[in-house]
This record gives structure tokens, C-alpha cells and sequence, in this order.
């Protein structure tokens, strides 16, 4: 993923497409959580990172198009062989996120968006504008970190 306006941006988002073309919500006193403004915020956001992510996609197809006829030699072959299986791990990892995305906006219209999947709670407008595909609160987050921490020793 392209990382070019990063340094105008305060706080870290996962999509470089959608720091450039969404400015963060601006949030009025008193007003509800996940109105539809709200909403349709997150849902700019959501959108423009799949635009994006559609892009890289295409970008790797048309890359691995190019580069299968141009190398004969045995060792470029090799080389080319290990960025095709990187691609496609990144292509992996970007179809999970398309697919992410798709969740996230399927809760945004049956009104579960910016909800804890655990525990309920509001995850709250700063942790969505920086993870617009968070499911969980910020303590159920940490709890799962810890947890996953635990299991991988
Ligand atoms: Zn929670």
C-alpha cells in the first residue's frame, strides 16, 4: 500500500487512500454516537479504502502479467518466484481486508457499526477515524493482545 500523504495526517489510519480524501469527523457536543452523519463518515472511509485496495489488486495482476515473459535466466527465475509468492500473500492479505471492509459496511446499514463484538460497549469515534474496521473496544483489544501473547509462547 502507497504511503504518501502519511506526514499530514496526526493520527495513524490504515489506508493512505483514505487519509487523502476524508478529513476526520468533526464531532458536535451532545451529539448522538453512530447518527447517521456518523455513519455516512465511516462509510466515506470504508468505500475509499476498498477503492484503493481494488487498485493494488489490479496493480499486482497487470506487475506478475509483466514479469512472467521477461526473465529466461534460471536465477531471476527464482527471484521472481519469491516476490510472486509475496504478492500473493499481500493479495491474500488484501482480499481479508476487502472482506473486512465488506463486514464493516454491513454493519454500518444493520446499525451494529461502532459497537464492542464483545462486549457491547462504544468503541468510540478516535479508535474507528484510526481503525475504521475495529470490532472491538479498546479493552477487549488489549485483552485479546494479551491473550494471543500467551499462546504464542
Ligand atoms: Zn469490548
Amino acid at each position: 500500500m502507497s504511503v504518501t500523504n502519511q506526514k499530514q495526517v496526526s493520527s495513524p489510519t490504515q489506508s493512505a487512500a483514505a487519509q487523502k480524501t476524508v478529513a476526520p469527523y468533526k464531532h458536535k457536543k451532545g451529539e448522538a454516537y453512530m447518527n447517521p452523519k456518523q455513519l455516512d463518515h465511516f462509510r466515506t472511509i470504508l468505500n475509499n479504502i476498498k477503492l484503493g485496495l481494488g487498485e493494488d489488486i489490479d496493480r499486482t495482476v497487470h506487475t506478475m502479467q509483466d514479469e512472467a515473459t521477461v526473465f529466461a535466466d534460471p536465477n531471476d527465475r527464482a527471484s521472481q518466484e519469491s516476490d510472486m509468492t509475496l504478492e500473493l500473500r499481500n493479495r491474500d492479505r488484501e482480499r481479508k481486508l476487502l472482506k473486512k471492509i465488506d463486514e464493516m459496511l454491513a454493519k454500518i446499514e444493520s446499525g451494529d457499526y461502532g459497537y464492542c463484538d464483545n462486549c457491547g460497549v462504544e468503541i468510540g469515534l478516535n479508535r474507528l477515524e484510526a481503525r475504521p474496521t475495529a470490532t472491538l473496544c479498546i479493552d477487549c483489544k488489549t485483552l485479546d493482545e494479551i491473550r494471543e501473547k500467551q499462546v504464542a509462547k
